[in-house]
């Protein structure tokens, strides 16, 4: 019997809960595991993703394909189409004494659709397919209210997680030992591209990446809670790509921190409990975006949101995605992440709020741009930080509280490293002038302010209180 694991975002033999069920099912049955990947270029053009994103993607496909060939499982890497013509290709793959398929459940709209197609396509021919929900450290429906609804504010959630959290902890899955033998009947299919190569500043060994959270785990964790604000410094974990694409689990990433940091990830404001929070995050905008499909379909969690009649300056678009709006933070943040594919946590929310309250411009706009160019991409994290950013979402900010991008700046980035960095024209400032370059006149070069910030707050507040009396 041959049992066929499914890789799309769970792309490690560490962890991986369905790898496991199906070796143990072949274990079982004297059978045999394989393996298949399918490149879905057209979906993820549809969904924005960056290039940088697509070719970390490839790298980690082609690594994956050794690693699980030391386990005696070969990788099929099909270059497909789109997620509605991934059933077509299953169908074409199926091998003889095909018994079960094995994969993550993923949580988007256009995911879901796929899976029910494939489900249904494999049942009409007797083959299991056995769904491993792992994307989260809790899985979506475990976290609720006494009432039996989805948290729609971060505290009583993360409050309710940390109580699941103790009482259960996390189970990691081991890396399955090879198999006996392999299976070598393959069909052949249209060979998987290679990437463009941008992310190679991004190793996608699993060992390497494994290493590279253990580290931050041992050395940085217990200083996260006060360098975690400092663009400048390196003092977050950036497991983000990797997480996004599964290189690596969440639940590696609490079990690594419990082991390294034990009672401490108790302590509140300890580094440790700071980061699971963060982790505790990222499950909490998955869940709601399970719980609320409308978020898929590009509407505001807060419904009178989406009446807000956004001026949507094209021009001023353009400067900010191009770090020219002469604001150094701002300007410095998006040069870094059109060069590198990667942008600090406190400077997505700066660059965010400067895009809505600032410049006015639609939050979608932004969303979709920074999904264009971010190598972490990741539709509920993306989303929720832009809606947290734009006063339309769950805990979203309060919409009359506006991000100072000079005082940001100055506090979070006091001696100015992180800009001249990212913006060579003012190298020669000061740290106490380059957050505000232009006294007495913009140096040669760099870009006179797009905007006044002390004069754009009263727009802000006139286009929410506009739809806010409307309630
Ligand atoms: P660490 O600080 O080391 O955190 C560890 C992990 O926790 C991260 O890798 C990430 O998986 C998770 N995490 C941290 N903060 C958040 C958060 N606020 N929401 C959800 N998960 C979080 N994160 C993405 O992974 N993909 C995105 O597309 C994305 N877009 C964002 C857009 C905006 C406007 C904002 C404000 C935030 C966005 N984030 C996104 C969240 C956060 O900025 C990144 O996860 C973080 O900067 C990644 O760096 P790190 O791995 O060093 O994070």
């Amino acid at each position: 019997s041959v049992h066929l694991v499914w890789f799309r975002h769970d792309l490690r033999c560490h962890d991986n809960e369905a790898l496991h069920a199906a070796f143990n099912a072949a274990a079982a049955d004297n059978g045999v595991v394989i393996a298949v990947f399918i490149a879905t270029a057209k979906s993820w053009q549809q969904h924005h993703m960056a290039a940088i994103r697509q070719d970390l993607l490839r790298r980690r496909v082609k690594a994956l394909e050794s690693e699980l060939a030391d386990l005696n499982i070969p990788l099929v890497m099909v270059e497909g189409v789109d997620y509605a013509s991934c059933a077509k290709t299953i169908a074409a793959f199926i091998p003889k004494g095909l018994v079960a398929l094995y994969a993550q459940r993923e949580y988007e709209v256009r995911e879901q659709q796929r899976d029910e197609q494939v489900s249904a396509l494999l049942q009409q021919q007797q083959i299991d397919c056995h769904w491993f929900d792992r994307l989260c450290i809790m899985p979506p429906g475990s976290v609720l209210t006494q009432q039996g609804d989805v948290y729609k504010v971060f505290t009583p959630f993360k409050r309710n997680w940390l109580a699941k959290y103790a009482e259960q902890g996390v189970h990691c899955f081991a890396k399955p030992k090879p198999q006996a033998r392999t299976f070598t009947d393959l069909p052949t299919f249209t060979v998987m591209q290679e990437g463009d190569n941008s992310s190679s500043a991004w190793p996608v060994a699993e060992a390497e990446v494994l290493q590279q959270m253990r580290l931050f785990c041992q050395q940085k964790v217990q200083d996260y809670t006060l360098q975690r604000d400092l663009p400048a410094v390196d003092g977050t974990s950036q497991v983000s790509p990797y997480l996004a694409i599964g290189v690596l689990s969440a639940q590696q990433c609490v079990a690594r921190l419990q082991l390294e940091a034990g009672a401490s990830i108790w302590q509140e404001k300890s580094g440790a409990a700071v980061w699971l929070s963060e982790l505790i995050w990222r499950d909490f905008y998955k869940h709601i975006m399970l719980a609320f499909p409308k978020l898929i379909k590009h509407k505001a969690f807060q419904a009178e949101t989406d009446l807000i009649q956004w001026p949507n300056n094209a021009a001023l678009f353009e400067a900010w995605c191009q770090g020219k709006t002469g604001y150094p933070i701002v300007d410095a943040a998006m040069r870094q992440l059109n060069q590198t594919g990667w942008m600090h946590n406190r400077l997505r929310m700066i660059t965010a709020s400067f895009l809505v309250k600032d410049l006015h411009i639609d939050w979608r706009w932004g969303e979709q741009y920074f999904m264009s160019k971010l190598i972490d991409g990741d539709f509920a994290a993306n989303n929720g930080g832009w809606q947290w950013a734009a006063s339309t979402g769950t805990d979203a900010a309060p919409y009359f509280r506006i991000f100072n991008p000079v005082t940001q700046s100055q506090r979070f980035d006091a001696n100015g490293d992180f800009i001249r960095k990212f913006i060579p024209e003012l190298a020669a400032k000061s740290a106490k002038d380059i957050h505000w370059p232009h006294k007495p006149i913009t140096p040669k070069g760099y870009a006179a302010p797009v905007v006044a910030h002390d004069q754009v707050r009263k727009i802000t507040l006139a286009l929410f209180s506009a739809v806010k009396n409307q309630e």
